[in-house]
């Protein structure tokens, strides 16, 4: 029933507000400009319907009077509509005349608040926009009219005489006439001046000078321009973040790439998601059924992934089935997913391999002889475990647990690809499956695997492999990323 006009902030989906996801996670209707950050969008129901109306590249734009006339046509067919805007809405983003259209058409509409650029761009960038005794006010003004052509609405003479930090948004292309404007109207031209290209992106570039020198430096839209003394404060931060800027390919299947893109996007790289395993059911699912029900006959369960535990415990229909069952794990990832299921891991060898964990089951021997092993696992998976322990006396039953496959070639692929430096290998199927699908050629320059298997396997498929975790986790595999970058 409602139109929201929403301030998605200046680019870093983080800066969202509370309020915004909210009214997000219950649209019928997303209304979106060209800027507006892909993950938000993604924070809408999957069935809701996405609306760009911004102008692309080369293609038409819509008017102002066709989005007022959408979303009052929208509004009023009793739809939640969420009109998405950069920054706040009712800064240099016509929130305003699109909030009149509404009042004026009787549609209910709230307005939700964003983060403005003109506060947060120069923030990542390392300039506050005031400072006390130096810098005690902020002028934020439009750069969009060309003070050479003398029609304009902004009083340049008065702006400069301001004194403060001035701001200008969608000043990028006319750098020039306005810092020479500026000048001619009295500022220093030895006034500090940056340029924040793309500011709280992972692409955010900033750009510093004087009124001078600014424009030689040809700042590129999105830029948010600061002018004053602060302008040249460098208090930088996110620029410095050990990741930043590094575009870094997460090959993990969905559910699980998500924790690693965070981790990533925590310390500034940019992780982009191209999945190349997916799991699916076993084939002989009765099987695993049945082991489920009779796992507490069995010395020892043996969980060699996250996902083998979530599939198993998904078919353990009650806790008490465990029984006297012992549990291992192979490393803390597979553990943290038992601890999920609030099963304590009686055993986590030191290395995460299965090699490892076969030792360090064999020196319980003694106590279990002749144990059994309940293994439930990927359909395809080394043969390590289950030989070594059968070797040693042990009466071993391999369950499937699930299936790795290959999901088909996502078609975004050449776009995530593109620019990609890094990309992170977490299990050899990962390999196998990147190179199968989109070829050695396709891999990034810059190869990262979560441990010695994993490097094994790219190997054989001919690629260096410059990043190996030490700890053969996910942490780990960050942990090396960032020694790598860092160095
Ligand atoms: N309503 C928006 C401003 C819209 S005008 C807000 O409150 O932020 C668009 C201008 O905002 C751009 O021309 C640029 O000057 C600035 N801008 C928006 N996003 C930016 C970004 N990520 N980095 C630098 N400047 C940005």
């Amino acid at each position: 029933m409602t139109v929201y006009l929403v301030g998605a902030g200046p680019g870093d989906p983080d800066l969202l507000t509370l309020r915004g996801a909210e009214v997000l996670a219950s649209a019928d209707v997303v209304v979106y400009d060209r800027l507006s950050v892909a993950s938000l969008l993604d924070l809408a129901p999957p069935d809701a319907e996405r609306i760009s109306v911004g102008k692309q590249p080369g293609g038409p734009r819509t008017s102002q009077d066709d989005i007022n006339a959408l979303l009052v046509a929208r509004g009023r067919t009793g739809q939640q509509v969420v009109r998405l805007k950069g920054g706040d809405p009712f800064v240099f983003a016509r929130g305003g005349e699109e909030a009149a259209a509404l009042a004026a058409a009787g549609v209910a509409f709230e307005v939700v608040p964003g983060i403005t650029s003109a506060v947060a761009v120069p923030a990542y960038a390392g300039i506050p926009v005031t400072m006390r005794y130096s810098s005690t006010s902020f002028t934020v003004v439009t750069g969009h009219e060309d003070p050479a052509k003398g029609e304009e609405s902004v009083n340049w003479e008065a702006v400069a005489a301001l004194g403060g930090t001035l701001v200008v948004l969608m000043g990028a292309a006319r750098c020039r006439p306005i810092c020479e404007r500026l000048i001619v109207a009295g500022m220093a031209p030895d006034t500090p001046a940056a340029a924040v290209q793309w500011g709280t992106r992972p692409n955010q570039r900033t750009l510093r000078a004087t009124l001078a020198t600014l424009a030689d430096l040809d700042p590129q839209p999105p830029a948010t321009i600061v002018i004053g003394e602060v302008a040249a404060a460098d208090l930088a931060w996110f620029e410095n973040r050990p990741l930043f800027g590094r575009r870094i390919v997460v090959t993990r299947a969905r559910p699980q790439a998500a924790a690693l893109a965070t981790e990533l996007r925590r310390r500034g790289a940019e992780a982009v998601e191209l999945p190349t395993i997916a799991f699916e059911a076993p084939k002989d699912l009765d099987r695993l059924v049945q082991a489920a029900a009779e796992v507490g006959r069995y010395d020892w369960v043996v969980f060699t992934s996250p996902t083998g535990v979530n599939r198993f415990f998904e078919h353990l229909r009650d806790a008490r089935s465990l029984g006297e069952a012992r549990v291992a794990a192979i490393g803390p990832g597979t553990a943290a997913a038992l601890a999920d299921r609030n099963v304590a891991a009686d055993l986590v060898p030191e290395q995460y391999v299965a090699e490892a964990l076969l030792e360090a089951l064999a020196d319980e021997v003694g106590s279990d002889w002749p144990g059994r092993v309940l293994i439930p696992r990927a359909e395809t998976a080394r043969d390590v475990l289950p030989e070594g322990l059968v070797a040693a006396g042990w009466d071993v039953d391999v369950v499937p647990a699930y299936r790795t496959v290959s999901p088909a070639p996502d078609p975004a692929a050449a776009a995530v690809l593109a620019d990609a430096e890094v990309i992170t290998f977490t299990s050899s199927s990962t390999v196998t499956n990147f190179v199968d699908t989109y070829g050695v050629d396709a891999v990034p320059k810059v190869v990262a695997t979560i441990g010695p298997v994993t490097s094994a396997t790219a190997r054989d498929r001919d690629l260096e492999v410059a990043i190996e975790a030490t700890d053969y986790t996910v942490d780990g595999l960050v942990a090396a990323l960032e020694t790598f970058f860092t160095r």
